[in-house]
């Protein structure tokens, strides 16, 4: 039962690879995440997620093309939101290196967090899946958040203040303005 395993970034990946292995699937992580913002966090999370994947031993797959302007206009031009673009765009890429490598089944590390859209993830997945004849496979991970928070302590990974794209990280950062007078 072969796995691709799309990775966000290493703290997200901690649960689902613990869990994915401990149900025997082969898993192998792939990283493809063109949404990040600034283009040094992009590194940074990056080389976090290699960092991760060395100290536990998980075979990993990167994908480092950056197309900012692509990514971008999805974003802005998303009338149903910006982060269904954004999900789509990754599990599309994730799915198809999936297929084309012969694995069994793709799923996503977006899965763990309790701040992403769990359900239009699920749906985004299985639609992609039907489109490109890969299957995808379902997971709550968000089960196991907790647990996947204290193994990337225990691991001493970097873990990142805000979801990734430019728009995450005004809202996490930007303050509202004191009136004057
Ligand atoms: S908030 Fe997160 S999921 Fe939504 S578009 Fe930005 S990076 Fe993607």
């Amino acid at each position: 039962m072969s796995m691709l395993l799309h990775v966000c970034c290493g703290p997200c990946a901690a649960y689902p690879v613990e869990y994915l292995k401990a149900k025997g699937f082969d898993v192998v992580g792939y990283f493809y995440n063109p949404n990040i913002h600034p283009y040094k966090e992009f590194r940074r999370r990056l080389e976090t997620a290699e960092e991760f994947a060395a100290k536990v031993g998980l075979e990993f797959i990167i994908d480092d093309s950056y197309q900012l302007e692509d990514f971008l206009r999805l974003a802005l031009d998303a009338p149903e939101g910006r982060c269904r673009e954004c999900y789509h765009l990754r599990l599309r890429q994730a799915a198809r290196y999936a297929k084309a490598n012969g694995y069994d089944y793709f799923t996503t590390t977006l899965l763990v967090s309790p701040y992403q859209q769990h359900d239009v993830i699920k749906a985004i997945g299985e639609n992609i899946a039907a489109q490109e004849g890969i299957a995808f496979l379902y997971f709550d991970f968000r089960l196991g958040w907790h647990e996947g928070v204290k193994i990337s302590k225990e691991l001493e990974l970097y873990r990142q203040p805000y979801c990734g794209c430019v728009f995450s990280e005004r809202d996490r950062y930007q303050k509202p303005r004191k009136e004057k007078g």
